[in-house]
């Protein structure tokens, strides 16, 4: 594991990279590393890890997701990017998993392009968001059934990347209609451009700094804002131009080595960056340039030019900015998630349940218990992924619950039901819920004001959500949970019913214990 020139200056959203290809990448962990000298660890193993039960694991590794097992042969290609945001260059594509021990193959292998720091031809890999690298003139098109899934075709995403689109099936009575794709809002950030791409990603992967951060927030920020006149009075050493390569690879050099008043403003972060320039002015100025895509006419639609949410993240699948293309039952549940939490949740909480739940929630989501439901179920995979390390787009496998109890006692031998497993995943959930209480103060005005200016952006459709209608699931949400609803702290017999009585004396003597 080693981290590069962003650690070791500290910038902000520095990345820990592993030589199988891996990167953590959110919440700068790469200048932990970097605070503490430590630019490497490495280790030689001569004992072997080995599974308990490796017939169970090989059945598993046969039927979670149901795989596609099939090769995924080399192709040469000569376009990147998604529809709307393709650019003409000329590469090579292989399909891998993200771990060797994966039954699937969703990231895209792009092999055989130039380098900006040899004259060899590099790989590298591509998912998700490094795509819109090479063009942001809209963002991503999608369909109800990647978060709302039925019997018949669930665990879409992973066969889509591995290779295997969907296919019409008669027996899916809904099939039409939560595949229905729903059209991208044209955003016009930055036009295709293939080298380019390959230059913010190859950037990203060697001073070892969040590609999210980077082509999600800094690039899209520093686009609309020369657009709107923001950055009119700014110098930053060279104009501005997010369709220049040159550009960014000088605005990514300033940043990784806190060259110049900018490039050091910006390594501790977009969110601290944009307070110290003036938030009303470099964060709230609204961009004229989104139009729906869903809207008859495709309207404007207001969108600041920092797409910044909560706890000094960006948008991520939360119905504005990036990755808006979802529904209102959809992103007021990503929009929870996100709420009880600290960082991006949806690293972990991409919101999965079955269409016929989203059919009992869609037209009252505010009053919907059912909503309230898949909410706490998708945190509690959540808690499950990040514990037992399952894939984010594996899990839940709604109609297989007890997959990730299977798992654990597949690998480690110890016998774990699901039901056991979802009370240590409550648990999780409550541990650190005390640690936000204890150590940051949390409590219920904290992080509903933390959400709430992002909600009041209009969606797609051009909805935003209801002050009281909000108030009111989170209501429910806390009732459910076993909180209070005035302050979102557990109640004692919540923290004991998990076997946490010491940490309600702790909260009772901090006068964090709601009566
Ligand atoms: S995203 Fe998940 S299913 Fe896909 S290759 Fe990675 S670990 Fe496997």
């Amino acid at each position: 594991m080693v981290i590069g020139p962003a650690g070791e200056h500290l910038v902000r959203n520095a990345s820990i990279t592993t030589s199988n290809d891996n990167v953590m990448a959110k919440s700068g962990f790469g200048a932990v590393w970097g605070s503490k000298n430590l630019k490497a660890i490495t280790c030689h193993g001569t004992g072997v890890v080995i599974a308990a039960d490796i017939d169970k694991v090989f059945q598993l590794r046969m039927t979670m997701g149901s795989p596609y097992m099939r090769p995924s042969p080399v192709r040469e290609q000569d376009r990147q990017g998604l529809p709307g945001n393709d650019a003409k260059g000329h590469w090579v594509r292989g399909n891998v998993a993200c771990s060797h021990g994966c039954n699937q193959h969703c990231n895209c292998l792009m092999m055989d392009t130039d380098s900006y720091f040899t004259d060899d031809k590099i790989n590298h890999v591509e998912k998700c968001v490094s795509i819109f690298a090479y063009g942001f003139a809209t963002d991503v098109p999608n369909s109800i059934g990647a978060n709302w899934m039925t019997h018949q075709n669930h665990v879409l995403p992973c066969k889509m990347l591995s290779g295997e689109p969907p296919v019409p099936d008669p027996t899916d009575p809904y099939f039409e209609e939560m595949t229905a794709p729903i059209m991208p809002d044209r955003l016009d950030f930055w036009k295709p451009d293939f080298e380019k791409g390959n230059l913010i990603n190859e950037l990203c992967n060697e001073y070892g700094m969040d590609k999210w951060d980077v082509t999600i927030w800094l690039l899209p920020w520093l686009s609309m804002g020369q657009k709107e006149g923001v950055f009119d009075d700014i110098d930053f050493g060279m104009e501005i131009d997010v369709e220049s390569s040159d550009f960014v690879a000088y605005m990514l050099d300033q940043i990784v080595y806190r060259k110049g008043y900018y490039g050091n403003l910006l390594a501790e972060g977009m969110a601290r960056a944009i307070r110290t320039l003036g938030k009303e002015k470099f964060g709230d100025t609204i961009y004229h340039g989104r139009r729906s895509g869903v809207l008859p006419g495709n309207p404007s639609l207001d969108l600041p030019i920092s797409l910044e949410t909560a706890w000094g993240h960006s948008f991520h699948w939360q119905g504005r900015g990036y990755e808006a293309t979802i529904t209102k039952p959809t992103w007021l549940a990503s929009t929870i998630e996100l709420m009880t939490s600290s960082r991006d949740m949806q690293t972990v909480e991409h919101h999965h349940d079955t269409y016929e739940n989203y059919l009992k929630i869609k037209d009252d989501p505010y009053n919907s218990q059912t909503l309230v439901d898949s909410i706490i179920m998708n945190e509690n995979k959540g808690e499950m992924k990040d514990s037992v390390t399952c894939c984010e787009w594996q899990s839940p496998d709604l109609w297989w619950t007890s997959m990730e109890a299977e798992m654990y006692e597949a690998a480690t031998g110890y016998p774990m039901s699901e039901e056991e497993l979802n009370e240590s995943a409550v648990r999780s959930k409550l541990l650190y819920r005390a640690i936000l209480i204890r150590n940051f103060g949390r409590d219920r005005k904290m992080e509903v004001e933390a959400v709430w200016p992002g909600i009041c952006i209009p969606d797609p459709w051009g909805e935003t959500a209801d002050w009281d209608g909000f108030n009111h699931l989170v209501d429910m949400y806390y009732e459910t949970r076993g909180w209070d609803k005035k302050t979102a702290w557990p109640y004692r017999d919540t923290w004991e019913k998990y076997g946490l009585k010491d940490v309600a004396d702790e909260m009772e003597k901090l006068g964090k214990l709601p009566g």
